[in-house]
């Protein structure tokens, strides 16, 4: 097959990074170019002037704001996107609960959430994990009991991504204590500012504020809020978690991590050793790319949903290269990455860190969540080892 990118497509690449590098404050790219997370209102304003433009969920059915692109302009799209330094749409919104209500939920339904959910006037949050139910996330105990139009929700969800911002979130709850595991689970979206959900931040040993837990106590939830039919929400669940193949490899953005690397550098690069180490780094990540443009050009011809085993590769390898190339910064940088900010640096007898340098420890730390968040790693090689290698 061929990897080069057609004519067509190299245009559509020229078009999507003149959008992404002129239509977005350059002080806020400057920032995440740095490392810096992208704030609350940097996410929503970004999302907001893709909406504007029709290109916030290109994925999604064109009725509902999507565009008709193959597999492979949608790849081009978000990697020009990490490219230029843009915040990505909020991908609770956009690459999870916006398809499962498109194609789920009711014509209802659709016209309450879905404008809302593209334009992020709802942010919503993922409420899956709970403090027993991760790898098995089939084990989850938060009951959902029905209640004339209403059902009560009793229980924990862990680990919620930045539920801090979050107006709803889409729950996993258990209908059906007597099935069988998998199902008896419906899925639930709840308004977070119903009484009875509390969130409660979880520190992280980066110093930022990312995750959550999220309590239910005897939350009431209309039943018009259920998508789909009860006792389907594992149907549901695996259909959003097997959305995206290819965006867990994160090529984009472990190409941005090394240009830092070569940018911070500088003449320690003439080092033989760590310039073996970067071009190794780079090697790999081009293998990755090609990976993934190997499942995006086969993409095409599965049915929607289905998940591909090889998804299971490229979030592996990615999540790996991206830890080495933050582990990779952090020795460029050598004692100077020790300083969270500037002042401790200082103040410890360090001359001032290279500009950006700061983030870089936080940055390691942070990016460990790679190899736990979408499927562990461990989980990732057992269905590589199943379903690929046929152990
Ligand atoms: C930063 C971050 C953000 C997250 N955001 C969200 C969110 O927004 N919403 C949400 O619902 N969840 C979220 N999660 C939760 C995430 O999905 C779970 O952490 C993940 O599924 C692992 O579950 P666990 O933490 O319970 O670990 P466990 O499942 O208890 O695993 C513990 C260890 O055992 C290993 N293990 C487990 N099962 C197997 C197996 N079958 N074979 C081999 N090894 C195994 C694991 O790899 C791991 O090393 C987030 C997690 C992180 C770290």
């Amino acid at each position: 097959m061929d990897l080069a990118l057609s004519k067509e497509d190299r245009a559509f690449a020229e078009r999507m990074r003149d959008f992404f590098t002129t239509e977005f404050p350059a002080d806020v790219r400057e920032r995440i170019s740095r490392g810096e997370h992208a704030t609350r209102d940097d996410v929503v304003n970004a999302q907001r002037t893709m909406n504007e433009h029709g290109l916030a969920v290109p994925h999604w059915p064109t009725e509902w704001g999507g565009q008709d692109w193959t597999p492979l302009q949608r790849h081009i799209w978000a990697e020009q996107m990490v490219l230029a330094h843009v915040p990505s749409p909020v991908v609770f919104n956009t690459a999870m609960i916006g398809p499962v209500i498109a194609t789920f939920g009711s014509q209802e339904m659709k016209e309450r959430f879905l404008p809302k959910t593209a334009n992020c006037d709802i942010w919503w949050s993922q409420g899956f994990s709970e403090p027993n139910a991760g790898s098995d996330l089939a084990s989850l105990k938060t009951t959902a009991v029905r209640d004339g139009d209403e059902y009560i929700v009793n229980g924990q969800k862990t680990w919620t991504t930045l539920a801090q911002y979050g107006d709803w979130i889409f729950n996993l709850v258990r209908t059906d204590p007597e099935a069988p595991k998998q199902r008896g689970i419906s899925m639930l979206l709840i308004d977070m500012k119903s009484p009875g959900v509390t969130v409660r931040p979880i520190h992280l040993i980066d110093g930022g504020y990312e995750v959550n837990e999220v309590f239910f106590e005897d939350v009431r939830v209309p039943a018009e809020n259920l998508v789909g039919e009860e006792n389907k929400g594992w149907t549901y669940a695996k259909f959003l978690l097997g959305n995206e193949r290819t965006s867990n490899a994160g090529v984009a953005m472990i190409k941005n991590r090394i240009a830092r690397v070569k940018r911070l550098a500088g003449p320690l690069l003439d080092d033989p050793l760590l310039r073996a180490r970067v071009t190794r780094l780079e090697i790999e990540a081009t293998a990755l790319e090609m990976s993934v443009l190997r499942v995006l050009a086969r993409e095409a011809s599965l049915p929607h949903g289905m998940p591909d085993p090889t998804s299971s590769v490229l979030k592996l390898k990615g999540s790996e290269l991206q830890q080495d190339a933050s582990e990779l910064l952090v020795d460029v940088l050598g004692p100077a990455a020790l300083a969270y900010r500037e002042s401790d640096a200082v103040a410890d007898g360090f001359a001032a860190p290279p500009e950006g340098a700061v983030d870089a420890m936080p940055t390691y730390f942070n990016w460990r969540k790679a190899s736990i968040y979408a499927g562990s790693n461990e989980v990732q090689r057992g269905i590589i080892a199943k379903a690929i290698l046929k152990f």
